[in-house]
């Protein structure tokens, strides 16, 4: 591979959290991405661990070959396979020679179509190498008797050893380096940081603006600000807000959105503790589904979505004295669509002050757009960030982040924390789990270089662990801390020096082949990284670490992330804008008007939702969905759920299926088997929905919604706990709305054959555009609708589908569809027949 061409940048989501294909990737992902290196072993154990990695590619082959349908990318993994197996029946018999296996799992291996000429590429290096492994293998055994035992290699008795040495380092070039500011030299912001919270506001870069800030926002409507991340904008400037009495004496509300949840509840945490106040009293946050606020909430963080809720209730804001609009640059379709409702509103509430608060500098932008408002600058403290790229694609960027973390924890000074930008929760917990298992492993290596203390941070971790990431690292530690994106610009974690980036964010996007939207991981865009390197440069000058070429920086990388307004469905905000009486949207003030084709295909699922008329006004059933805080296919569902008087079942299937992604867990200690066995207890033959309606009914009725009965089921406490509170709202929005709602029934569905069908038809009375059929061959699925795109689908293997053989269930219906190397439908049930044909009907009517 030549240095200019790496791994396509078209990824993968993280691999299922469960289904067989989970043991496989951790496998791979823990061989060492090295070269391959002779170990010696002479241990019982080791030969024993041959036996059962053998049986486990034996599984895995019987597997893949049991598949009717192959990919070019399943049919080079199960060569792969078989090569392993081939090569470890004939170590076991007849060497004591560990030779672990150079494929490692690479991105380019999940991903097919474009990378199918990589893919061929793969196979026949995999061929070569085959070939040459006797000669190769008996090169290294010459080898192996000349060299001593001085690097650091691990011993125990698990298939890979974690071998770490200066061989084993990643390669990187320095490239360019991010200058910093002139203000920043001039402090050290370390020490302020540890002191008093007084000196720590203090020491933040907007209090010396914060006169200018004031006076500016006496004098006008509109003020963009614009600041480097970790500035005080959000923690602040409410602040500022309030103590210059724009909540007019505590009647009105200084409101501060964010996009995300994490952000909102992190600060408004940290805002309580500054004001000295209890969270929920004079400072409170509302998200979705999680309001901690009260009628004495006077700074209230909530995340964009939920103001736009509040826009519904109080269409003049008339609650709030100010408003600040956080985090601008990311975009959102609901930070923008507040932007254009607030811009109407500056007409009518000449007395509301508003803010938009940006990282980057594209704010002019905003700035126009409200009419040439001021802009304020508030130079940050940075100093500069050296940027070093790989010199080669790496395979395995998992494999390359850790190496590249212990790398610099083995090479590079105290204090410097490390923050690595990850995807999403999975890719998280797989990490941490990695790397507690190399720190265990390289116990008296690391112990000169100092303790690594590792924390993450994501939307759904508790607050508590939240909490971890700001704690000050003691001397002789390093804190290492694992994060989504949330970190780029929402989070400012003190301490860090080192940033790591593997150049990828998970975000939903439409899928023009499908004609649906997924949740996928992407390669991110340069001004991303670049926000991300920036991270480094907070204590003193800082270092980042690109898992990715400079190459492809330059040549593969978008310049800016695309608005998500571009992105996305508009289903929600369609609904929602004409709840508010909006009814001309085209002629609606978009910062970046969407694509006319997006709004067209939103009016047109809302009009075959009920929610419009053929005049293509709001029906009461649309005014009745828009009171949900969901997706209008679920509110749908909802709705329809009263005919058949079985509110609280669907509400409960709702809530578990937009948490089901966290639900399980599978201890490492005990094997699959058992916690696959235990999960058979709840399996509903008919598919995912009614398991997960059974997992909630008996966590409520035996389990008595207790914790121990989670540990007992490997099921997430806190996923549950979420799903009983969102249940609980559904349930208390039905009422609010009138709907009358069945008694609570405690059976378990499955008994209830008639009741069965009636969860099927009322559940297609929103998700009928996800209604799929086994395919001719009977090897995949696609969409029943022929104006659709054929692409198949597969059941995802966390589905209790997915094992489903004899017969194959002919037609089904999916929950959410995710991209990895194929299209999955994640949480499948299957449809009877005649609701099958009732679907069928009704499109035709339509
Ligand atoms: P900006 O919005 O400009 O990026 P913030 O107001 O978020 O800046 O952050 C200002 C400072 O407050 C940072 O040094 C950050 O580390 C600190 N901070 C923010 N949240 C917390 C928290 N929950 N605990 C401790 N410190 C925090
Ligand atoms: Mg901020």
């Amino acid at each position: 591979v030549s240095d200019n061409v790496r791994s396509p940048r078209v990824s993968s989501a993280p691999p299922p959290a469960n289904g067989n294909t989970v043991s496989q990737d951790l496998a791979e992902k823990q061989r060492p991405r090295r070269e391959e290196r002779p170990h010696y072993s002479n241990s019982q154990s080791h030969k024993q661990h041959h036996y059962s990695h053998q049986s486990r590619l034996e599984h895995q082959i019987e597997e893949l070959e049991s598949q009717h349908y192959l990919s070019p990318s399943d049919q080079v993994k199960l060569e792969n396979l078989q090569d392993k197996l081939e090569s470890i029946t004939s170590r076991t018999q007849s060497s004591q020679f560990h030779l672990p296996n150079s494929s490692s799992h690479s991105r380019s291996d999940l991903y097919y179509g474009k990378a199918q000429a990589q893919v061929q590429v793969q196979a026949q290096a995999q061929a070569t190498r085959t070939v040459n492994w006797e000669a190769e293998q008996f090169r290294r055994a010459q080898q192996l008797n000349l060299k001593t035992d001085d690097k650091i290699h691990v011993n125990d008795d698990r298939e890979y050893e974690y071998v770490f040495d200066e061989s084993q380092y990643v390669n990187y070039e320095e490239d360019e380096i991010l200058s910093g500011d002139e203000a920043s030299n001039q402090q050290d912001p370390q020490i302020a940081e540890k002191g008093e919270i007084e000196d720590v506001q203090q020491s933040l870069p907007v209090y010396k603006y914060k006169d200018e800030l004031l006076k500016i926002v006496s004098q006008n409507q509109v003020l963009i600000v614009v600041g480097e991340t970790g500035s005080g904008k959000t923690t602040q400037l409410p602040q500022y807000l309030y103590h210059a009495g724009y909540s007019h004496n505590d009647t009105k509300i200084i409101g501060c959105t964010q996009p995300r949840r994490v952000a909102a509840t992190s600060v408004a945490q940290r805002v309580a503790q500054e004001m000295q106040v209890n969270l929920g009293d004079k400072v409170g946050y509302t998200v979705r589904f999680d309001d901690k606020s009260s009628a004495r909430t006077k700074v209230k963080y909530l995340t964009d979505g939920m103001l736009l809720r509040e826009f519904l209730k109080d269409p003049q804001l008339d609650s709030y004295g100010a408003i600040m609009i956080d985090e601008a640059h990311e975009r959102t379709l609901s930070t923008e669509i507040l932007l254009s409702l607030l811009k109407d509103l500056t007409e009518t509430r000449k007395d509301l002050k508003i803010i938009i608060a940006s990282a980057t500098i594209n704010a002019t932008k905003f700035s126009q757009f409200f009419n040439n408002s001021p802009i304020l600058n508030i130079p940050g403290r940075r100093f500069p960030v050296k940027i070093h790229y790989t010199k080669q694609p790496e395979a395995n960027y998992l494999q390359a982040i850790i190496t590249t973390i212990f790398q610099i924890h083995l090479t590079q000074p105290l204090p410097g924390d490390i923050l690595v930008f990850l995807t999403g929760q999975e890719e998280i917990e797989n990490l941490e789990t990695q790397v507690h298992e190399a720190v265990v492993k390289l116990g008296d290596q690391l112990k000169a270089h100092g303790k690594l203390l590792v924390c993450s941070i994501y939307a759904n971790l508790p607050h508590e662990q939240q909490q971890r990431i700001f704690e000050p690292t003691p001397p002789m530690a390093r804190k290492l801390v694992l994060a989504t994106n949330i970190a780029e610009t929402s989070i400012t974690i003190p301490g860090v020096a080192y940033v790591i980036d593997p150049g990828y964010v998970k975000q939903t996007e439409f899928n023009p082949s499908t004609g649906m939207e997924s949740l996928l991981v992407v390669p991110c865009s340069r001004a991303n990284c670049d926000q991300r390197a920036g991270r480094a440069g907070r204590i003193g000058p800082g270092k980042c670490f690109r898992i990715f070429t400079k190459h492809s920086f330059d040549h593969e990388l978008e310049v800016n992330q695309k608005p998500e307004i571009m992105r996305i469905n508009l289903n929600s905000v369609v609904l929602l804008l004409l709840s508010l009486g909006i009814n001309d949207l085209i002629r609606f003030p978009f910062l970046d008007p969407p694509n006319k084709q997006s709004l067209i295909k939103s009016l047109n699922l809302l009009r075959s939702l009920d929610a419009l008329n053929s005049r293509g006004a709001l029906t009461s059933t649309g005014a009745k969905m828009s009171e949900f805080p969901l997706d209008p296919t679920y509110s749908k569902c909802i709705l329809e759920s009263e005919k058949y008087q079985i509110t609280r079942e669907i509400c409960i299937i709702i809530a578990m299926l937009t948490e089901s992604a966290n639900l399980y867990y599978s201890p490492k200690k005990l094997g699959r088997e058992l916690v696959l066995k235990r999960r058979e207890e709840f399996a509903s033959k008919q598919g995912d929905h009614f398991t997960l309606l059974n997992i909630y009914r008996q966590w409520s009725n035996v389990g008595g919604y207790s914790s121990q009965w989670c540990q007992d089921y490997f099921t997430q406490y806190k996923t549950l706990k979420r799903a009983r509170n969102i249940y609980e709202q559904l349930i208390k929005i039905c009422t609010k709305i009138g709907m009358k709602l069945n008694p609570e029934r405690d059976h378990i569905a499955e008994d209830d054959a008639s009741n069965d069908l009636l969860v099927q038809k009322c559940l297609m009375s929103g998700f009928f555009n996800n209604v799929v059929k086994l395919s001719p061959m009977g090897d995949c699925y696609q969409n029943i609708d022929p104006k659709k795109n054929k692409t198949p689908c597969f059941i995802h293997p966390s589905s209790i589908l997915f094992k489903k053989r004899n017969p194959k269930p002919r037609f089904l219906m999916y929950y959410e569809l995710i991209l990895t190397s194929k299209e999955y439908m994640r949480n499948c049930l299957i449809l009877d027949d005649r609701v099958v044909a009732d679907i069928v009907d009704k499109k035709s009517q339509r």
